[in-house]
C-alpha cells in the first residue's frame, strides 16, 4: 500500500489509484485492511467493527457513559456494551433492568451492591481486572471510590440501552404523593425534596466518596447471599500459549455468571489467536490495548478483514471462522464475550490433528509431516516474537 503526504493510498501490486476526492485520512489510516483488503477476502460480509471513539457520550456531573448496541452495530444482536466512567464518589443511580449485567473494571475502583429476591444484600469493592455479574431484574448500585473508576459493562441483549433502565428517582417521580405516603408510612410532606431535574432522573451524578467498606456496610436484614457476585479475573492463573496467554471466566469458576462467558486474551507482537470458531454463541470483543486485525470466514466463499485498536469493539457472528493477528509493537489485549454459561471454541488445528491423517490429506494435499506435527492440544495463541 502506497503512503504519501496525503495519507494511505489504495495502490498495491500494480493495481488501484490515488484518492482525488474528499477524505478522512486519520480514519483511513486506522483501517488499512478496509482500504486494501487481503486478496483472500471476498464477498459481502456485514460490518463487524464500531469504536467507542465514534459513540455518543452522555456526559453528566458524575462522569460519562457511551454505549455500543444494535443501533451502532446492527449485527451485534446477542450482546451490547457500555463504557462508563465515574468521578471520585460518583454514583450510577440505584436501578435495575431486564438484562443480565457483566462488568470488567478497566481502571480505578468502585463499590457495588446487589439485593437478591430473598432480601439479602451483597456489597463489595472491586478494582482493575475484577468482574461483577448482576442477574437480570435484581436491583444494584455502583459508586466510585476515591480515585474514580472506569469499566466496561456487557448486557445479554444487543438491543439493550443504558438509557432505558428502571431508575429509583424515575419511579418516585411517576408515583402520586398519596401512594408514596401510604407505601412508606409517612406524611406526604416527607417527599417535598424529591429531585426535580428536568427529566426527573439522576442516572449518574456526583457524590461523596464513601468510607471504608467495614464502616459503610449496612445491617443485613436477612444476611448475605451465599455466592459472590464479584470475581478477581486477573488473579486467575493464565493458560500460557506459544504466542501469548488467556484467562477464561464463566459459570464453571465464577458460578453466578450464568448468561455471560468471557476470555481475556493477550497476544504478543507477531502472535495470532489461532484459526477457530465458537459452537455456542456470537463473540463480542472489546480491545483493551495494542493493535490487531481479524479476518472472519463467513462461509459461501466470503471473508472480510477488519482492523482494531484499543477502544474498539469487534463482533463475530455464531460459528464463523476467525483469527486475530497482533499487527502492532505492543501486546494486543482484548476480551472475548459470549452470551452463554460457558466459554467454548473449536480449534481448526486440533480438529485436523484428531482426524485420520489420510482423510485430511485427501482434502488439502498437505504433506504427511505437517499433518503428523499438528498439535493435539489447542494452541490458543500461536507465533509470537
Ligand atoms: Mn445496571
Ligand atoms: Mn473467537
Amino acid at each position: 500500500m502506497a503512503d504519501n503526504e496525503n495519507g494511505l493510498e489504495p495502490i498495491v501490486d500494480g493495481r488501484g489509484a490515488s484518492i482525488l476526492g474528499p477524505r478522512n485520512a486519520a480514519l483511513e489510516s486506522q483501517n488499512p485492511d478496509g482500504m486494501i483488503a487481503p486478496e483472500t477476502d471476498a464477498g459481502t460480509v456485514p460490518n463487524l467493527k464500531f469504536s467507542y471513539a465514534a459513540a455518543h457520550n452522555r456526559v453528566l456531573s458524575g462522569g460519562w457513559a457511551r454505549e455500543i448496541t444494535t443501533r451502532e452495530l446492527p449485527v451485534a444482536t446477542e450482546l451490547a456494551g457500555v463504557n462508563m466512567r465515574l468521578t471520585p464518589g460518583g454514583i450510577r443511580e440505584l436501578h435495575w433492568h431486564k438484562e443480565a449485567e457483566w462488568s470488567y473494571v478497566i481502571a480505578g475502583s468502585c463499590r457495588v451492591s446487589l439485593l437478591d429476591e430473598l432480601g439479602r444484600l451483597f456489597i463489595d469493592d472491586v478494582g482493575p481486572g475484577d468482574l461483577w455479574y448482576f442477574p437480570a431484574g435484581l436491583p444494584h448500585s455502583i459508586q466510585a471510590l476515591d480515585e474514580g473508576v472506569e469499566f466496561l459493562l456487557v448486557f445479554d441483549d444487543g438491543a439493550f440501552s443504558e438509557n432505558e433502565t428502571f431508575l429509583i428517582t424515575d419511579w418516585f417521580a411517576h408515583t402520586p404523593r398519596e401512594v408514596l405516603a401510604l407505601n412508606f408510612g409517612a406524611a406526604g410532606s416527607a417527599f417535598d425534596a424529591l429531585p426535580t431535574d428536568i427529566d426527573h432522573t439522576r442516572y449518574m451524578f456526583a457524590g461523596n466518596v464513601p468510607p471504608a467498606l467495614a464502616d459503610d456496610a449496612p445491617p443485613y436484614p436477612v444476611g448475605e447471599p451465599p455466592q459472590s457476585y464479584t470475581w478477581h479475573m486477573h488473579a486467575q492463573e493464565p493458560t500460557k500459549a506459544p504466542g501469548g496467554q488467556v484467562r477464561i471466566t464463566d459459570s464453571r469458576n465464577f458460578t453466578v455468571s450464568e448468561r455471560i462467558a468471557a476470555a481475556l486474551v493477550e497476544i504478543e507482537p507477531g502472535g495470532m489467536r489461532e484459526m477457530h470458531w465458537h459452537p455456542n454463541a456470537d463473540e463480542w470483543q472489546y480491545y483493551l490495548s495494542g493493535e490487531g486485525r481479524m479476518t472472519v470466514f463467513a462461509s459461501g466463499g466470503k471473508a472480510r478483514t477488519f482492523d482494531y485498536r484499543a477502544g474498539d469493539v469487534g463482533y463475530v457472528p455464531f460459528a464463523m471462522g476467525h483469527y486475530i493477528q497482533n499487527t502492532g509493537t505492543e501486546t494486543l489485549t482484548f476480551l472475548e464475550m459470549f452470551r452463554s454459561d460457558r466459554f467454548a471454541d473449536v480449534s481448526l488445528s486440533q480438529w485436523m490433528a484428531a482426524l485420520p491423517p489420510e482423510l485430511v490429506k485427501e482434502h488439502l494435499n498437505l504433506d504427511d509431516a505437517l499433518i503428523a506435527g499438528l498439535p493435539r492440544t489447542k494452541s490458543i495463541v500461536v507465533g509470537g516474537s
